[in-house]
């Protein structure tokens, strides 16, 4: 603790450009003079002007440098730095009792990003989109750093989808079950390239919000806007990060990729809206296992070391991580490195068939004795009380009965670890969902189901053809909970 206080106490006069406790812009809390705020918070968020990393890609605003400690130096160049942990670690110890709470300030940080999101809704508000909003796109998402020998992406995903989908339903509906990750788990933003402006979940209590601050400090709320909104022409990039902590960096692209066929957009003749799975590579990395740098290193010790026992052990690991739980193929049968086409429609179709995620109700795992018990990001947690719930929400709790031991026998009593999320009753407003047998984006020609009133329909079609494939055993009394 000693060398914190020490750091604290030794500023050098190149950190306060304006004076110690003076910015162009952003003001200081009383007795705050500055140290460990990155120079650029300094200077006037109205001039910021960011600069693009050696791919032309602009990230977080950019407001960090690009670049990295980690040994993969060559591929992560292109992506922000991250925290500088000590500085910004003491940072949050001297200050954090001066801003953010009643009457105070926000941090100099989000202050001055503030300035960037108010100045993108205003850019956003006069922008023509034409016909983008009706249109379909192709789209590949491939994961950052995990790469084969050859370079090529070990995960990746083609599919097509309407540009004209707002962003929290393209993410919660689309793009969480076609990669593979667990619905209303973690936080995630979007990037714009060209800008660096972020879009991510409102009112999102997702336990990993707490790294916010190491990813761009704020966003736009995502369900304001559409994946049109994202880019302009053929060839443009989309950022997708998911899991604050463990930074799971996707790239979208809608270009010829160095792999793979051209991706495009397609005119309005052709343009049905429906959400169509193209093809794939490789399996999802295992939630809260080793993180991107981690994994990286696990998947290539399965690829190059295991031999069949090991093997066998790494597949099961991946297996017993949350996105897998309803996988229920055992680990001989499963291939990290060959994509399931099965179960990934199987989930996708299961998610266009619900209601759209609340973020203030994430999924979270609850134990009698919580190991997070003295983390107050948890605390305000709106699920534990029950009180804070709005009209059409209900808690669902899941356990875990498939345990052996003492906690299966707990669980089975209702007293061992469970998940629990807040779920809408109700169905979503039709301005902000999709069909739920082809993801086609809403409108009022959305039609209800009558019997449940819980799922819409681009077509009395679709509604048909839902009926006979899914929904037939879903619209029954105790889905409809009367
Ligand atoms: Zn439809
Ligand atoms: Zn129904």
């Amino acid at each position: 603790m000693d060398f914190l206080t020490d750091l604290a106490r030794t500023p050098k006069p190149e950190d306060f450009p304006y004076g110690p406790g003076r910015a162009k812009y952003v003001k200081f809390a009383e007795g705050d003079i500055g140290v460990g705020v990155p120079k650029i918070f300094f200077e006037d968020p109205h001039q910021h002007n960011p600069k693009p990393g050696p791919k032309g890609q602009i990230h977080q605003w950019g407001l960090s440098p690009y670049g990295t400690g980690s040994k993969y130096v060559e591929e992560d160049s292109n992506y922000p730095a991250g925290d500088d942990m000590i500085t910004s670690m003491q940072r949050k110890m001297t200050t954090q009792m001066s801003y953010g709470g009643p009457g105070q300030l926000q941090t100099p940080e989000k202050q001055f990003v503030e300035v960037l999101v108010e100045r993108k809704k205003k850019q956003l508000e006069s922008l023509n989109l034409d016909n983008l909003p009706k249109r379909d796109v192709i789209i590949t998402i491939r994961l950052h750093l995990l790469n084969d020998k050859t370079g090529a992406p070990r995960i990746y995903r083609r599919f097509r989808v309407s540009a004209g989908i707002r962003l929290n339903v393209f993410q919660d509906k689309i793009v969480a079950p076609i990669m593979g990750w667990t619905r209303n788990l973690h936080a995630y933003t979007f990037t714009d390239f060209r800008d660096g402006s972020l879009f991510g979940p409102e009112e999102s209590r997702h336990i990993d919000m707490v790294y916010l601050d190491g990813h761009g400090y704020d966003y736009l709320p995502d369900n304001k806007y559409m994946l049109a909104h994202l880019f302009s022409k053929e060839g443009d990039e989309i950022g997708y990060l998911y899991d604050f902590g463990d930074r799971w960096y996707h790239e979208m692209k809608l270009k010829k990729c160095p792999f793979r066929q051209i991706e495009k957009i397609l005119d309005i003749d052709s343009s049905d809206g429906e959400v169509r799975i193209i093809e794939g590579r490789g399996m999802c990395p295992g939630e809260n296992l080793h993180g991107v740098h981690g994994f990286r290193e696990f998947i290539d010790k399965y690829e190059n070391e295991g031999d069949y026992r090991k093997k066998q052990e790494q597949k099961r690991e991946i297996l017993g991580t949350p996105n897998y739980k309803s996988y229920h193929k055992p680990a001989s049968l499963f291939d990290p490195f060959s994509f399931d086409m099965e179960w990934t429609q199987k989930l996708l179709n299961e998610a266009l068939a619900s209601p759209t995620s609340i973020p203030s109700g994430a999924r979270s795992f609850k134990m009698p004795m919580r190991p997070d018990a003295l983390d107050p990001t948890t605390w305000d947690d709106p699920t534990k009380a029950g009180k804070k719930l709005k009209k059409g929400q209900a808690i669902v709790r899941e356990f875990d009965t498939e345990q052996d031991g003492l906690s299966g026998m707990l669980a089975k009593m209702g007293m061992g670890g469970h998940w629990e999320e807040t779920v809408h009753t109700q169905r979503d407003k039709r301005a902000q969902t999709v069909c739920a047998m082809c993801g086609k984006p809403g409108g009022q020609e959305l039609k209800q189901c009558s019997g449940c009133k819980r799922v819409l329909y681009c077509s009395r079609d679709h509604q048909r053809a839902h009926w006979k494939s899914h929904h037939k055993k879903q619209c029954t009394k105790e889905y409809i909970g009367k």
